[in-house]
């Protein structure tokens, strides 16, 4: 039979009469062991001292987070990159179906809430279509890699194309902010519509239309001179409905 103490104490908080040991929470700080304010009472004054300090907590979990995180990358840094040749030897990629499988045939890795395909091999992550281009080429790609149709996940060969960083950026829909949902196009104060382009960082007005249809073929004719088979413009460029 355990030792448990029956022995009732008040909390000085809500005045009830508990048992010692049920009832009050432990606190190391205190000499008997044990809080003067029962277990409920305590975590309301958690809830609150946590509404209060909110900020503080988040700025402390936040720099949690970010020591940690700098650690386990150094970690993963640590290890070296896979080569093709350790590579095609643990898996084979299909480039029909973009899919990973080990040499059980079993599919490998996971689909991430970024909407890329990970894979860990010997313990360090990679992105499944950078993978898929090392297998396919026998060398890392030069720059980023771009999926055709934005769908991340989706690494059939076909999908994937070599993108310096403007290119790639080029290939996106309308941004959630944009109010119209046509892609560099916005109304303008005279109720005319306003479209433009950002290249470099750099952004460039085209004037303004009398109508959408006008304005998104200005921004579409810019992108094709800037980006060439990377331009996204027009109904291609339009948000997809969650
Ligand atoms: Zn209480």
């Amino acid at each position: 039979m355990p030792n448990f103490n029956w022995e009732v104490k008040r909390c000085s908080r809500c005045h009830r009469w508990l048992a010692l040991e049920w009832c009050f929470a432990r606190d190391r700080s205190r000499g008997d062991g044990l809080h003067h304010r029962c277990r409920e009472c305590s975590a309301d004054l958690k809830a609150v001292h946590y509404e209060a300090n909110k900020k503080e907590y988040r700025v402390r979990l936040r720099q949690r987070y970010e020591a940690n995180k700098a650690k386990i990358a150094a970690r993963y840094r640590a290890r070296p990159m896979v080569t093709a040749e350790r590579l095609r030897e643990l898996l084979t990629y299909d480039p029909k179906t973009g899919i990973f499988r080990d040499r059980d045939g079993a599919l490998i890795g996971a689909v991430y809430r970024d909407g890329y395909w990970r894979i860990y091999i010997d313990g360090r992550p990679y992105r499944a279509h950078r993978l898929a281009w090392l297998y396919q080429k026998g060398e890392w790609p030069p720059n980023e890699i771009d999926h055709r149709d934005l769908d991340r996940a989706n690494n059939r060969w076909t999908n994937l194309r070599a993108a310096a960083n403007g290119q790639n950026h080029a290939n996106t829909r309308a941004r959630v902010d944009n109010q119209l949902g046509v892609k560099g196009v916005r109304l303008g104060p005279d109720g005319k519509f306003l479209a433009r382009i950002r290249i470099d960082h750099k952004e460039r007005h085209l004037g303004s239309f009398p109508t959408i249809e006008a304005a998104s073929a200005a921004y579409a004719a810019a992108a094709k001179a800037a980006w060439g088979e990377y331009a996204r413009a027009g109904a291609d460029a339009r948000r997809e409905q969650a």
